[in-house]
Parts: structure tokens; C-alpha cells; sequence
């Protein structure tokens, strides 16, 4: 494979975009090598500059559930783009959208649409603030949120990857308010409760934990933070920017029967362009203006083209057979791995929920951020290069997970295997 194409323009970016990219796990630094520029994607493909082609386990990180390029969706929003990319001023869409969500995820009564998983997060902690008049808010080491300045405590991939513990730029003062507990690990939290008695405001969790690598929620987990949060008046807000539309259509929520205060939504709700949202009950969610006092705005927010990729990806997601569709896929690719593994008696392991799925190169059971970090990310990245090189897209860091889509067909899954077991074997060495 070629990449001499790639190479140049990752050289040019350089000197114009910080790290050539314009977001930091793009540039494939943690694995080494270059990153692939891509010009094209289609179904469960996507292709670089130099003609390259490969299946795509990326998938956008996330958002393109339905893979790259779906005509329903690209229809649609070819058909409004002739109407105006923007108008500043309510749409009918945005009620279609926000009653499809409320519909598929009974907590939200009602929604806010913006622009980034990052604006939701970051917003719906403010409001927890605001509806609970306290200041602090738990978060779990390794749960990343985005990038809002409160939040960069313990991260997750793009901070594990670059292992930067602190971010420059965040003033002490802004972090002082976030306390750091320890995923499936409720304990940790009863104990973070009792140490700072009425100013909690809020537990933000990924229900999921999917910015680690995949590690799932021990039984009991979710259910303890519910109480723990009824218990001491604090808010439960649930981070499903990956989980939700992703786990099934009622998100990680539906899936463990769990029912958060607030919902924090992104990526496949976008449909692969910019959105995110946060929604709840409805008694909090007006208490956001210009309902209620705690400010929250957006120039692009709702903007007709991201809610009209979001209405047709959910219009097709909802269609019975679908997530079956996508368990069948991932269970294929989930049992080749690990025949794989079996037959190359390797210590490491698969883990895997839904469309979800990390290969751990570590045999350590994994339940939180120091758990995962064990893993040899030096076999990792000799691992990626080799897949990168035969043709496989997958997540240049150890501690992300693989996005399947309803676009890989039996034959893809099949070729990735093949070269899942030849680049294993050729970390192996
Ligand atoms: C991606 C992600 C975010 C941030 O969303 P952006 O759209 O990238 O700002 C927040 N929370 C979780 C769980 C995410 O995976």
C-alpha cells in the first residue's frame, strides 16, 4: 500500500493546522506512521487520497450507524440544502427530531438541540447546577465528556493516548468543582458523597464506558448510582453521546432499565454531521432559557441540515430487524477474533456489547481506567499498522472501540478476521 499522497498533505497540514489535524486522535499519533487522508466514503469503505481502500471500523467515531454516504440520508439533506443551510429561527424539523427522540428515549420529555457532545455535556452540568443550587459534580476516571474545561480531569483515549494528566490552559479553580470517582466502582462514589455532605450536584457517567476502549457496566453498577443520586438529591446524568441510537434505540437507558435525570446525546443523532443534544424531565429541562434562568445558546443549533441527517438515520434505525441485524454482524466479527486469538494463544482479550467492541491487548480483567491502562500499547500500535496497511480502518489508540454499521456485509467481516489474525500474529512476533 502507497500512502505518498497521504504523507505530503499530512506534511502541508502541518504547517497550517496544529498537529495537521483538526482533532488530536486523527493523527495516528500513539500507533505512529501517518494518517490516511480520505476523500470518499461509501457503505462500509472509505478511501485516501492515493486510491486506497479499506473497510471502515472508524465509522466517523461513531455517527455513521448506517454507514458512509446513505442515500436516504443524503437525499434528504440534498433536498433541504436547496431550502437554506440556515435560518437563525425555529423549524418544524426540529419538532419532528425532538418528538422521534422523546419517543425512543422515555426520560427525555424534553431536548435541546446543539452542536457538539462537548455543548450537551457541558450544558447539562450547568443546568444540574442551576436546578440543584450546588457546585460540585462527580465524573469517573477515564469517562470522557469532551473537551469543556471542568471536564479535563481523567479523560480517556485522547488524554490516555497523549497522556497529558493535566491540560495547560484549565485554571485550577475550574476543576476544583469536579470530583474524579472510579468506574463500576460505586463505592467510590457513596464515599465521595460523604466526604463533600449537600454540594454534589451531579454524577455524569458514560452508562457505557466506550472511551477507554469498551468496558462495560458491572451488574449493579448503574443501579447503585441511581440510588446513591436519589439518596443525596443529586442529579443522574447519563453521557450516551455513544451509547444512545448505538446500544439499541433506546440507548444504554433502555438496555440496563435505568432512568436518568438528564440524557446527553451526539454523533448518531447527527447522522454524521454536526449535533448533539441534552434532554430530561421537563420540570429541569425549563429551566433553560429562554423557559427558565440558566443560559444556553447557539447560532447554528437545530440547523436544518443536521437535524434532517438525524430524523432519516433514526427513521431508519427504528425499522424493526435492525439492531439484530447489527448484533449478527458483530457477533461474526466477535467470534472470528477470537478464534483468532484461541489459534495464536495469545493473553489478550475481546471485549465486546452491541456494535461495540475493543481488542485488549491485555489479559488483566478490565472494569476501569487503571484496569485498561495495563494493556501493551506497544503491540497494539504494530498491530494497527499492520491492518492499516492490509486494508482495515481501525481506531489508531488501544483505548477506543470499533464501530460496526448496518453497511459491513458477512463478506467484510469475514476479510477483516482474515487480517485481524495475520496482523495479530505479526504484533505477536
Ligand atoms: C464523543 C463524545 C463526546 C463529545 O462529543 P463531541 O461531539 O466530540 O464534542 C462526549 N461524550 C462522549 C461519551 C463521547 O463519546
Amino acid at each position: 500500500m502507497n500512502f505518498t499522497r497521504s504523507e505530503a498533505l499530512f506534511e502541508e497540514a502541518q504547517k497550517y493546522l496544529p498537529g495537521g489535524v483538526d482533532s488530536p486522535v486523527r493523527a495516528f499519533k500513539s500507533v505512529g506512521g501517518i494518517p490516511p487522508f480520505m476523500v470518499k466514503g461509501a457503505g462500509s469503505k472509505i478511501y485516501d487520497v492515493d486510491g486506497n481502500e479499506y473497510i471502515d471500523y472508524i465509522c466517523s467515531w461513531g455517527p455513521l450507524i448506517l454507514g458512509h454516504s446513505h442515500p436516504q440520508v443524503l437525499d434528504a439533506i440534498k433536498k433541504v440544502a436547496e431550502l437554506g443551510t440556515s435560518f437563525g429561527a425555529p423549524t418544524e424539523l426540529e419538532i419532528t427530531l425532538a418528538k422521534m427522540v422523546a419517543a425512543a428515549i422515555p426520560s427525555i420529555e424534553m431536548v435541546r438541540f446543539v452542536n457538539s457532545g462537548t455543548e450537551a455535556t457541558m450544558t447539562a452540568l450547568r443546568l444540574a447546577r442551576g436546578y440543584t443550587g450546588k457546585d460540585k459534580i462527580i465524573k469517573f476516571s477515564g469517562g470522557y465528556h469532551g473537551h469543556a474545561d471542568g471536564l479535563l480531569v481523567k479523560g480517556g483515549s485522547g488524554m490516555a493516548t497523549l497522556s497529558l494528566p493535566n491540560c495547560p490552559g484549565v485554571p485550577t479553580k475550574y476543576v476544583e468543582n469536579t470530583l474524579v470517582a472510579t468506574y463500576n466502582d460505586a463505592d467510590s462514589v457513596e464515599q465521595l458523597f460523604k466526604s463533600n455532605p449537600g454540594e454534589i450536584a451531579a454524577v455524569i457517567v458514560e452508562p457505557i464506558a466506550a472511551n477507554i476502549g469498551l468496558v462495560p457496566p458491572l451488574t449493579g453498577f448503574l443501579k447503585d448510582l441511581r440510588r446513591i443520586t436519589k439518596e443525596n438529591d443529586a442529579l443522574l446524568i447519563f453521557d450516551e453521546v455513544i451509547s444512545g441510537f448505538r446500544v439499541g434505540y433506546g440507548g444504554a437507558q433502555a438496555l440496563y432499565g435505568i432512568t436518568p435525570d438528564l440524557t446527553c446525546l451526539g454523533k448518531i443523532i447527527g447522522g454524521g454531521l454536526p449535533v448533539g443534544a441534552y434532554g430530561g424531565k421537563r420540570e429541569i429541562m425549563s429551566m433553560i432559557a429562554p423557559a427558565g434562568p440558566v443560559y444556553q445558546a447557539g447560532t447554528l443549533s437545530g440547523n436544518p441540515l443536521a437535524v434532517t441527517a438525524g430524523i432519516e438515520t433514526l427513521k431508519v434505525l427504528s425499522q424493526p430487524g435492525v439492531y439484530e441485524q447489527l448484533d449478527k454482524s458483530t457477533d461474526l466479527l466477535e467470534a472470528g477474533i477470537k478464534k483468532a486469538i484461541s489459534s495464536l494463544n495469545l493473553n489478550i482479550q475481546v471485549s465486546r456489547l452491541a456494535s461495540l467492541l475493543t481488542i485488549f491487548f491485555t489479559d488483566n480483567p478490565l472494569t476501569d481506567y487503571d484496569s485498561v491502562a495495563t494493556a501493551d500499547t506497544a503491540m497494539f500500535a504494530k498491530f494497527h499498522q499492520q491492518l492499516l496497511r492490509s486494508g482495515i480502518y481501525w481506531a489508531p489508540s488501544q483505548f477506543e472501540a470499533a464501530f460496526i454499521s448496518l453497511a459491513h456485509t458477512d463478506t467484510d467481516i469475514n476479510t477483516t478476521i482474515d487480517k485481524i489474525s495475520d496482523a495479530l500474529s505479526f504484533a505477536a512476533r
